[in-house]
């Protein structure tokens, strides 16, 4: 019997696919072990390579970092490092770090009957979550707290607050839930569970990260002071305006993404806690606050970063665990108060070249280097053809390849 798709090795897939050899030999490149590659996700036919570097000069909470970043966009780790710099030093806080789980009730017959008996059964439903994981309470962890909303049209959820300690929590959560809806299920026969599982919003698992700087630090010139009121006002616009708050969080998320990436964890997890956390109120609105007060800058940004230093893709990705020696990093919380560090050193860089020189100025020299690979310069005609690039009017596909062909003759 043919095999089908997913039974092949990973050669087989690539046989399979109508491209010429040159293309499966791109394919076939592979620095990942295979083993890993092909168990970790399904289907697999090869891997994508990001570049990874590093953000310097981050100091939080006194203690200094090097921050591994993967990112395919010019200027990422410049602009970070750029607003490390600025800030000199980040505060970082975390008050609690649990994940929320939700066991949904639909076409609820009785709901004040399952509000009663879960809040009376509080023990009982401790012990079934402990039983359900008991690994997760040896490390300390486990179920901390259980509480009912109601909605219309007859749903309920029943949401429990869990420490996964160094975890995202994402299969620890949902096999703790998988224990607790089996037991519902006897309390509650005439009820229907729609589905059990972790909620992405974490909004137990919030960072708090600050900067202080003297405004002088924002400019080579003496205008300072008025570049800081610009960084507040655009601030303040991008809490109003949609439009603006999404470039605004984008910025921000350029790093966060980056490091997320580079250390194994969840991407789209993360993403979308955040996204769902600029929407806190019902309107979409900027991350993070800037305001003066004297001659300082004020900055801070508070969201929710449930990041893992275990599980996942952390430990399977020989990349990702080097991310971690570079950090120097074990405890999830240290983890998310460097990224939510990066994330504002980000927008202030954003933020900054935005209201002064504009974003295309900073960004440009690193965009030549981009735009002249992309039309096919070699190692050593890059620079050069960056260069001739940052001279031109316009710096685009069409010039950089009529440049590319004078530069050859
Ligand atoms: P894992 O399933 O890998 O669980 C974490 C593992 O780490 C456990 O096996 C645990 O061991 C071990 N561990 C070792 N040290 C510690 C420590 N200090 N603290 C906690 N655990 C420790 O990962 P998660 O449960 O975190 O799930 C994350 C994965 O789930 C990600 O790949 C994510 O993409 C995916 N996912 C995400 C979803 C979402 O976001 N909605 C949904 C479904 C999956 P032991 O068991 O012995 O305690």
């Amino acid at each position: 019997m043919e095999k089908k798709f997913y039974q092949m090795t990973p050669e087989e897939r690539r046989q399979t696919l109508d491209l010429p050899e040159k293309t499966r030999a791109v394919l076939r490149q592979m620095a990942l072990d295979e083993a890993i590659a092909n168990n970790l996700i399904e289907n697999q036919i090869s891997e994508f390579e990001l570049p990874m570097g590093l953000a310097q000069n981050f100091v939080i909470n006194d203690k200094k970092y090097l921050i591994p970043f993967v990112t395919e966009e010019p200027s990422v780790v410049a602009a970070a490092s750029n607003g490390a710099k600025m800030a000199g030093k980040f505060t970082a806080k975390i008050t609690e770090r649990l994940m929320r789980g939700q066991i949904v009730f639909y076409d609820v017959q009785n709901a004040t009957k399952l509000t009663d008996r879960i809040s009376v059964s509080t023990d009982e439903i401790l012990l079934v979550a402990r039983t359900a994981y008991p690994s997760i309470v040896e490390r300390g962890g486990g179920l901390r707290e259980i509480s009912t909303r109601i909605f219309d049209e007859n749903f309920l959820s029943v949401d429990f607050k869990i420490d996964v300690r160094d975890a995202m929590g994402a299969n620890i959560v949902n096999s703790i839930l998988e224990g607790i809806a089996e037991r519902f299920r006897q309390w509650f026969p005439e009820e229907k569970i729609l589905f059990s599982i972790l909620s992405n919003f974490a909004t137990e698992s919030l960072v708090k990260v600050s900067c202080e700087i003297p405004v002088k630090k924002l400019s080579k010139t003496d205008n300072g002071a008025e570049v800081a009121d610009k960084i507040m006002a655009a601030s303040r616009f991008a809490k109003l305006d949609p439009y603006r708050a999404a470039t605004h969080n984008k910025g921000i998320m350029n790093g966060i993404n980056a490091v997320v990436l580079a250390t194994g964890n969840d991407t789209r997890a993360i993403a979308a806690g955040i996204h769902a956390f600029a929407s806190l109120d019902g309107q979409y609105r900027a991350l993070g606050t800037w305001r003066v007060s004297g001659d300082t800058l004020l900055g801070e940004l508070e969201l929710p970063l449930p990041v893992a230093t275990v599980g996942g893709g952390v430990k399977v990705l020989p990349k990702a665990q080097a991310a971690m020696e570079i950090l120097q990093i074990t405890e999830a919380q240290e983890l998310a108060k460097v990224i939510a560090a990066v994330g504002l050193a980000q927008n202030l860089a954003a933020l900054r070249a935005l209201v002064s020189e504009g974003i295309q100025q900073g960004h440009m020299g690193l965009q030549a280097r981009a735009l002249a690979l992309s039309v096919g310069a070699k190692a050593e005609e890059v620079a050069q053809l960056s260069e001739l690039l940052r001279q031109s009017k316009l710096m685009n596909q069409a010039t950089a390849e009529k440049l590319l062909t004078a530069l050859r003759t």
